[in-house]
């Protein structure tokens, strides 16, 4: 784990040029006065100096994000989310912040097309609302947009009444259409379109996977079912302006231009520039400003590497949620006891384990299996008669008590997939530090879809 950043990177000079006026103006928020009280803010003209800034989170510390207001500025738009805290979190963007961003995006995507060589004009289908849609593209401004909603058998037969039409908008003969929506969404969509011979027409340029995490399962499909689309995997939260987008090269994240990733020690204490730790992410003026985020702990846990994409940033592969996992006192570090989403990529590996309905109310998907594994995973802390361990219940596609040896070479299978997902668990079970215990079992009553991220 190195701590020092040698290079910087292009995006990180161009960072660096809106850091003093973004700590400038949130200088100006009575929060953010009180919370860096004895900082040299004036001094602090790169993002290499926010290290020395606290973190922060929705609700801490004093009020967190949640008290955040600033005096000049009027709040325009509300976004609130119930979070999985339970308390509701209120997100103002004002209107200044929202030009600035759309200005942005009307910018890259002109640039874009310039690259291309495109004039066609975007039709956008999506199956989230427009709202969600300034945070999550990242870089599309959108001309057209349509919202294809997914929450019926009635909403699916309208979708796909609407893409029977010779033509989505009567003035546009040949559009360039994008499509976006949450996996399992795209997922359905993908298979419905198909059923009713409607892939061909439909014939995305990018497919736009947001809000939860797309495993490489659904990514091979989607691009099965839609072959000359480009399937964009973003990473992204609601609260927060700007996110990241997987490349198809080196399978890393490469985040926006305009926020600032930094990865601290899963302790929050130390920064980090390879190996384990959380992401941080701070919003840049002018693309936040009554509300503006500065060192904001997402609670996503990442694993950061140099990319050769971009030499001299943050790139970082995604491991899961710190609240879907536990960490465990390892040779002197913490550590995770184990990594959510290579551990649901390890066990989407299997045709033998049981999947979750793809959607449990539109049939036929309320029967087809198409979601995530059913399994579920808990960290039981040691005590004085027992080590810690992780203890994972996977449910088979079939009926373990009448094919015992399939179940027994599974077990192994499984394991061996299991440890070789999560590095930090193998070297604990060889040392005898954690145990990892395995039931595997045909109730689909005992585990849920494993999810990894959440909405
Ligand atoms: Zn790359």
């Amino acid at each position: 784990m190195s701590t020092e950043r040698a290079v910087s990177g292009a995006k990180t000079r161009i960072r660096d040029k809106l850091i003093p006026g973004t700590l400038e103006h949130a200088h100006q928020v009575p929060y953010y006065r009180e919370l860096w009280a004895g900082l040299p803010v004036a001094e602090a003209a790169t993002t290499a100096a926010l290290a020395d800034f606290p973190l922060t989170g929705k609700y801490e510390p004093a009020g967190g994000m949640a008290a955040v207001r600033h005096p000049d500025r009027t709040p325009s738009v509300l976004m609130h989310s119930s979070g999985t805290t339970g308390h509701p979190f209120t997100r103002y963007r004002c209107a200044e912040e929202v030009q600035a961003l759309a200005d942005l995006l009307a910018n890259l995507n002109a640039r874009a097309r310039e690259r291309t060589d495109e004039t066609r004009p975007i039709v956008h289908l999506s199956t989230i609302s427009k709202r969600h849609h300034g945070n999550s593209i990242g870089a599309l401004a959108v001309e057209r947009s349509v919202t294809l909603g997914l929450l019926s058998a009635r909403d699916l037969d309208k979708a796909l009444g609407l893409l029977r039409r010779p033509r989505l908008f009567p003035d546009l003969d040949d559009p360039l259409v994008q499509l976006s929506g949450t996996p399992d969404d795209l997922v359905v969509l993908a298979h419905a379109v198909t059923e009713a011979g409607l892939a061909d027409r439909l014939r995305p340029r990018t497919v736009t996977a947001l809000a939860d995490y797309l495993t490489d399962g659904h990514r091979d499909f989607l691009a099965a079912t839609f072959p000359g689309a480009r399937i964009v995997h973003r990473y992204s939260l609601s609260e927060v302006a700007g996110g990241a987008t997987r490349c198809a090269r080196c399978e890393l994240f490469h985040f926006d231009v305009h926020v600032v990733p930094q990865v601290v020690s899963l302790d929050g204490r130390h920064p980090v520039t390879s190996g384990v730790g959380r992401l941080v992410l701070t919003e840049l003026h002018p693309f936040s400003q009554y509300q503006p985020f500065i060192r904001y702990d997402t609670g996503d846990v990442v694993e950061a590497a140099e990319s050769p994409c971009e030499p001299g940033e943050v790139s970082v592969a995604l491991l899961g949620r710190q609240a879907h996992t536990a960490l465990v006192e390892h040779q002197g570090r913490q550590v995770l006891a184990f990594r959510p989403i290579p551990l649901r990529e390890a066990l989407e590996g299997f045709p033998e384990l049981a999947r979750g309905v793809m959607h449990a109310s539109i049939a036929p998907y309320d029967a087809l299996p198409g979601s995530a594994p059913l399994a579920s995973v808990k960290f039981r802390p040691g005590n004085e008669g027992a080590r810690p361990r992780v203890e994972l219940t996977c449910v088979t596609a079939f009926a373990p008590h009448l094919f015992p040896e399939l179940t027994g070479q599974l077990s192994s299978r499984v394991r061996e997939a299991v440890l070789d997902s999560s590095p930090e668990l193998r070297a604990m079970t060889a040392d005898g530090t954690c145990e990892l215990h395995l039931e595997l079992t045909g109730d689909r009553r005992a585990a849920a879809p494993f999810t990894v991220r959440g909405h």
